[in-house]
C-alpha cells in the first residue's frame, strides 16, 4: 500500500478535495440559538441556566455521581490532582505518551511527573509496568507510598485514555487500592467511551473530560471534573468558584479557591453539542470500521479499541512499520492537504520533564516513533453507509 493511497482514501471518504482537518468541529442542532439565548438574555458569564444544565446533562450521560463545569480539561484535571491531596515534592506516576497539559498540572501544583510505559493493549497507562515499578522502587509506610530512593510521596495515578480508547481500569484499580494511590482519570478524550459498560472519567476516583474545539464534543472551551460521589462534587463546585461562602450580600471565602467556573456561553454550546453526541459516536464509529477495513492486511496497523471497551474512535491512529515509514506517510498526506500528524514527543523528551524519574518507556518510544493520527472528523452517516 502506498503513502498517495491512503490520503486519497481519505479523500473518497469525506468527499471533498478542500484541505481535509484532523478533528473539526460540526455544529448542526441547537448550537445558534442556545449561544444567542444567552446574549439576549445577557446571562453569557459565570451564572445562567446552561451551566447547571451542561452538568445535569454530563451526568446524566456518563452515570458520574456529580459533573463539575470548568474552563478547560487542563482546569478540570488540576482540580482533581488538588482534590487528591498533590502538592509539594509530591510524585505523580503518569504515561509519557500523553498531551503535555496532564504534566503541566502536576508541575504547578510544585509536584513531579513519574513516567511508566503504555501498554499494547490499549495505548494508556500498563498495569504490568505500574506494578512493576511500585515493586522495585517503592514502599507503603504510614505516611502512604514512599519513593525509596527519594523518599517523596506518591500521591496519585492519571491513566490517560489515549485517542478515546480505554485504559485497563480493573487492573490499575487494584494496584491504586493495593498502593494507597488516589485514581484520576485523564478522560479529556475519551467522552462516550465505555469501559465494560461503565462511562470513561468515572471509575476512577475523579476524572476530567475535555470540551476543547478538536474533542468529540466541544462548548469552545471548557472541561467537566467527574465525581465519584456527591459530597466531594460538592466540594469541587466550591473550590472552582472562589469558595465563597453562600450569603445574601457578604463575600466571604473559606478557602484559596480557583476561579474555574464555565462561562454560561460556554454552557450553551455545550448543551447544544450533548444532543448529538450519540450521532457523532455513531459516525465516528463508522469511520473507524472503514480505515480498519481499508488498512486490514497491509504494512499498517490500526489502532482498534480493547476488548473489554467500547471507544469514541477520538483520533484514529495507525502504527507504521519503520519510523521512515511514519515520515514518508506524513510527509505525503500533509503535502497535499490531508492534515494527518505524529503524536505527541513523550513527555520526558521536553526540556521541563527531562529529568523527571520514569521506568522503561520503550513502547512509548515504539509508538513515538510510527504512530500517525488520521482525520477524524464525524462522516456524514447517510452518505457512508
Ligand atoms: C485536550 C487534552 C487535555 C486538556 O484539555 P483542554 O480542554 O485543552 O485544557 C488534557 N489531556 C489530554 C490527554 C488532552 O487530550
Amino acid at each position: 500500500m502506498k503513502a498517495a493511497n491512503i490520503g486519497q482514501f481519505i479523500r473518497d471518504i469525506y468527499r471533498t478535495d478542500q484541505f481535509i482537518p484532523l478533528h473539526a468541529p460540526t455544529f448542526a442542532g441547537n448550537e445558534k440559538r442556545y449561544v444567542i439565548d444567552t446574549i439576549d438574555s445577557t446571562f453569557v458569564s459565570s451564572v445562567g441556566k446552561y451551566v447547571d444544565e451542561f452538568e445535569n446533562k454530563i451526568e446524566h450521560y456518563t452515570g458520574a455521581a456529580k459533573a463539575v463545569a470548568v474552563v478547560n480539561g487542563t482546569a478540570a484535571l488540576q482540580t482533581a490532582l488538588y482534590m487528591a491531596g498533590v502538592t509539594v515534592n509530591d510524585l505523580v506516576i503518569t504515561q509519557a505518551l500523553t498531551f503535555v497539559a496532564t504534566c503541566n498540572v502536576i508541575y504547578h501544583l510544585g509536584a513531579s511527573p513519574l513516567f511508566v510505559d503504555v501498554s499494547n493493549v490499549s495505548l494508556g497507562l500498563c498495569p504490568v509496568a505500574l506494578e512493576r515499578y511500585l515493586t522495585e522502587h517503592a514502599s507503603l509506610t504510614e505516611l502512604g507510598c514512599v519513593h525509596k530512593q527519594t523518599g517523596q510521596l506518591i500521591k496519585a495515578v492519571v491513566p490517560m485514555h489515549t485517542f478515546g480508547h480505554p485504559a485497563q481500569l480493573d487492573e490499575l484499580v487494584s494496584i491504586c487500592l493495593k498502593w494507597q494511590l488516589t485514581l484520576i482519570e485523564d478522560a479529556a478524550e475519551s467522552l462516550g467511551s465505555t469501559y465494560k459498560g461503565k462511562h470513561t472519567g468515572t471509575i476512577g476516583d475523579f476524572g476530567a473530560v475535555s470540551f476543547n474545539g478538536n474533542k468529540i464534543i466541544t462548548s469552545g472551551g471548557g472541561g467537566m471534573v467527574l465525581c465519584k460521589n456527591e459530597a466531594q462534587g460538592i466540594q469541587v463546585k466550591h473550590l472552582t468558584t472562589t469558595a465563597k461562602m453562600p450569603h445574601a450580600f457578604e463575600f466571604f471565602h473559606d478557602q484559596a479557591g480557583f476561579n474555574h467556573r464555565m462561562p454560561n456561553l460556554n454552557a450553551a454550546l455545550g448543551c447544544a453539542q450533548m444532543e448529538v453526541i450519540d450521532d457523532f459516536l455513531a459516525s465516528k464509529r463508522l469511520l473507524a470500521a472503514k480505515y480498519s477495513e481499508f488498512f486490514a492486511g497491509s504494512a499498517y496497523q490500526f489502532v482498534i479499541e480493547p476488548e473489554y471497551a467500547k471507544s469514541n474512535y477520538w483520533l484514529n491512529a495507525v502504527i507504521c512499520e519503520s519510523h521512515e515509514a511514519r515520515n514518508r506517510l506524513l510527509t505525503e498526506t500533509n503535502y497535499n492537504g490531508v492534515m494527518t500528524r505524529p503524536v505527541w514527543t513523550l513527555m520526558h523528551h521536553l526540556p521541563m520533564f527531562k529529568n523527571a524519574l520514569r521506568g522503561d518507556l520503550s513502547y512509548s518510544e515504539l509508538i513515538a516513533a510510527r504512530l500517525i493520527n488520521l482525520p477524524s472528523s464525524p462522516i456524514d452517516i447517510r452518505e457512508n453507509k
